[in-house]
This record gives C-alpha cells, sequence and structure tokens, in this order.
C-alpha cells in the first residue's frame, strides 16, 4: 500500500487525485486531506476514504466541519497553516500530492521535503516562487519532485529514453488558451466569462485565467529550467490547439522524444503517484486518426505579455520570478474581484518587475520578504 497526503483535495486536480485512488483503491491510501472553504465536499470525502487527517484552512469551516460530522468518524480535523504543514508531514505519508492553488502551497511543499517526502508537484507557483532554493532543499533531504504539470510530465517521461545532460532544447506546447489568435483590440473589453472558457481542460478559476494570459506557460516556463536544469534560452514555446502533444525534448543527436495522449489530468497524476511503474487504468484511448490533425503555430508575445515577462523574470534571476507569481497572483484575484481588466494583469506585472531590484534566494524569508515587496508595490501603483 501507498499511503498519500493531498493538499488541496477539494480542487480540480485534488478530486481527480482521487479518482486515481478509486480505481487504484487496493494500491493507494489517502492518510490527509486538505480544503479551505468546500467543506461539503471534504465531509463527502472523509466518508468515503476515512483519512487519518482533514485540514480546513478557514479555521471557523473546520468548526462547522466538525459540527457537521458524527461522533464516532476517527479523521481529526485541523485548521489553519499548522494543519495544512501537519498534512504535509503526516508520518505516515510518502507521498505528498501538492494540489492548493498558488503561493500558500510554498510553506507546506517545504515541510514535506524536509520530511524526505516524495513530492508531487502540481502546485507549480511553489517551484516558481521558490526556484533554485526548493530544488536544493529536495536534494539536501532526498526529496523527490515528480511533476503532475501535464507538460513537466511529458518531458520527464521523455527524459526517460536519456538524461537532462543530453537535452538540446525542452518543447513546451501550449493549448493557446480561449484568445488564441486575438488582438490586443480585442482583449481590452473580454470579461471573466470569456477568460474562464477554457478550450480543452476543466480547471480551477487561478490556472485558467493564466491559461488565458499565457502566465501559464509562463509559469512552467519557470517551473521547467529549475526542474530539468536547462537554460531559459532551452525552451521552446509551441502553440498546439488540439493538446495532444504534452510537451517533449529534443536531444543533442537532434531525435526529439514526445508524449502524446487525451487531454486528462488523472493521466500524468497516476504517473507521479506509481512512478516509476506504468499502471492500468480504464481511461479511454488515444486514437490520431480520430484526432485527423494536429497544428502548431508560435506564440504571440506581444500580445500576450506574460509569457515574454517569464523569460525576463529567468533572466533577471533571483527574486524576479517570485516577484511575477506573486504579482500575477494578486492582479488575477484582482481581475475576478473586477477591479482590473485583462489586459491590466500583464501591465501591472511589468510595472512591478520594472520597480524590482532581484536577489538571491537563500531562504525562505528572502521569498517571503519579495512577496511583501509586491503588496506594496501594488498599492502604490493602483
Ligand atoms: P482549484 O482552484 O480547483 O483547487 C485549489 C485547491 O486549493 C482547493 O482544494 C482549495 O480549497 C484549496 N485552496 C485554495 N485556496 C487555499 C488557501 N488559501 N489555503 C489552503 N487551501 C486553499 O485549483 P486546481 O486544482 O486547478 O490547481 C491546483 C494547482 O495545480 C495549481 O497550482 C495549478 O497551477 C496546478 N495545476 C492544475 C492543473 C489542472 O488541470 N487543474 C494542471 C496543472 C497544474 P477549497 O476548494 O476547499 O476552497
Ligand atoms: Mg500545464
Amino acid at each position: 500500500m501507498k499511503y498519500i497526503s493531498i493538499l488541496g483535495s477539494t480542487g480540480s486536480i485534488g478530486t481527480q487525485t482521487l479518482d486515481v485512488v478509486r480505481e487504484h483503491s487496493d494500491e493507494l491510501k489517502v492518510c490527509a486531506i486538505t480544503g479551505n472553504n468546500n467543506i461539503e465536499l471534504l465531509k463527502e470525502q472523509i466518508l468515503e476514504f476515512s483519512p487519518e487527517l482533514c485540514c480546513v484552512m478557514n479555521e471557523g469551516k473546520a468548526l462547522l466541519l466538525k459540527n457537521m460530522l458524527s461522533g464516532n468518524i476517527k479523521t481529526e480535523i485541523l485548521s489553519g497553516m499548522d494543519g495544512l504543514i501537519a498534512a504535509a508531514e503526516y508520518d505516515k505519508s510518502e507521498i505528498i500530492v501538492t494540489a492548493v492553488s498558488g503561493m500558500i502551497g510554498l510553506k507546506p511543499t517545504v515541510a514535506a521535503i524536509k520530511k524526505g517526502k516524495t513530492i508531487a508537484l502540481a502546485n507549480k507557483e511553489t517551484l516558481v516562487t521558490g526556484g533554485s532554493y526548493i530544488m536544493d532543499l529536495a536534494k539536501l533531504y532526498h526529496s523527490a519532485i515528480l511533476p503532475v504539470d501535464s507538460e513537466h510530465s511529458a518531458i520527464f517521461q521523455s527524459l526517460m529514453s536519456s538524461s537532462e545532460k543530453s537535452i538540446n532544447k525542452i518543447i513546451l506546447t501550449a493549448s493557446g488558451g480561449p484568445f488564441r489568435g486575438k488582438d490586443t483590440e480585442y482583449l481590452k473589453n473580454v470579461t471573466i466569462d470569456d477568460a474562464l472558457k477554457h478550450p480543452n481542460w476543466s480547471m480551477g478559476k487561478k490556472i485558467t485565467i493564466d491559461s488565458a494570459t499565457l502566465m501559464n506557460k509562463g509559469l512552467e516556463v519557470i517551473e521547467a529550467k529549475f526542474l530539468f536544469d536547462v537554460k531559459p534560452e532551452q525552451i521552446e514555446v509551441v502553440v498546439h490547439p488540439q493538446s495532444i502533444i504534452h510537451s517533449g525534448v529534443e536531444f543533442c543527436d537532434h531525435s526529439t522524444i514526445a508524449q502524446l495522449g487525451l487531454p486528462d489530468m488523472r493521466v500524468p497524476i497516476q504517473f507521479a503517484l506509481f512512478y516509476p511503474r506504468r499502471e492500468k487504468n480504464s481511461y479511454k484511448s488515444l486514437s490520431l486518426s480520430e484526432i485527423g490533425k494536429l497544428t502548431f503555430e508560435k506564440p504571440d508575445v506581444n500580445v500576450f505579455k506574460c509569457l515574454g515577462l517569464a523569460f525576463e523574470a529567468l533572466k533577471a534571476g533571483g527574486t524576479m520570478p517570485t516577484v511575477l507569481n506573486a504579482s500575477n497572483e494578486a492582479c488575477v484575484d484582482l481581475f475576478l474581484n473586477k477591479k482590473i481588466s485583462f489586459l491590466d494583469i500583464g501591465n501591472i506585472n511589468e510595472k512591478i518587475m520594472l520597480k524590482h531590484n532581484p536577489v538571491k534566494i537563500d531562504s525562505i524569508e528572502t521569498i517571503l520578504a519579495a512577496e511583501v515587496f509586491v503588496k506594496k508595490t501594488l498599492e502604490s501603483i493602483l
């Protein structure tokens, strides 16, 4: 039996991870789950999976959940950051699926790494905000970081045919999001609902908006740089609207290996949970003849400036990706609350980056200080 903790079990990745557990209930057991607000779903998950621990980030809701559960439930209910960390460090759990959204994932992920746990990393913001500090920490504590993000899982699987040393370039595919092919004039007036209509994937709100601005691809460029230790110039982003080729690697002999599949996040989740084994499942098979055509385009970084900003942030180094990530997270929140327009997201990210002098990340405090810088700068801009 493999024991796992799921941080963010009520979200899109969290619920799909539980689907994988359902499919393999003879081999996977959930010890700890966490959520923020959705206590109705947490209650259902407790009744179905009987985890030993459940953390509700929101303290008031944690009390409500306790009341909703009858006395004979054995699950311990915790709340707040301490509870989230307890789920990440849970003794019995071998693998921690980090599926919370945003940089709130940093502290629990660091805690899990320090316990030498295997991290099934969905929460890309943690790696973007912490960069090489996270990777070095993982090496120090012998904690494996296995990508769940479909592109990085594809790169990871492609690399199984050779090694990181022989990479020529990484080919990072992007669906292009709901506004593929649109110009800046069009984007001036798009609404929240327009931005939330992703053509291929059903995901949480934050990542769906990031997919519309192409910031998601920018965050993935940064994620790839740190996970696979490549130079930014070695990462080529290609728009591939069908989302069948999930990404690939061109090796030094000019042979390219890529991973293909229908867009279904349960595949990379399962791969991370069973790595290095492949396991059967009941998911749909890929039929290339039914799909017929796979197409590719260059992304338009003039219209989708967030993607260009990610490369700039990597060039600047140190805390610049941290600042871009924190600024973007705040901007997405403001956009979802109708305080700024869609195009403001990229414009404000750029302004905040211009005001930042990056420093080397040598501790979690440096990361948190960069995030405070963003909060203050944002207040002065708005
Ligand atoms: P969702 O918004 O669907 O889920 C987020 C989860 O985190 C929920 O369980 C939510 O709890 C919890 N959460 C939200 N805010 C907080 C907080 N402040 N403190 C503690 N918990 C919190 O997101 P996704 O599942 O789509 O994405 C999760 C991560 O995975 C992101 O980093 C994303 O970039 C990454 N990812 C997602 C993919 C996808 O297909 N969805 C693909 C690749 C990567 P509650 O629901 O109870 O409020
Ligand atoms: Mg992805």
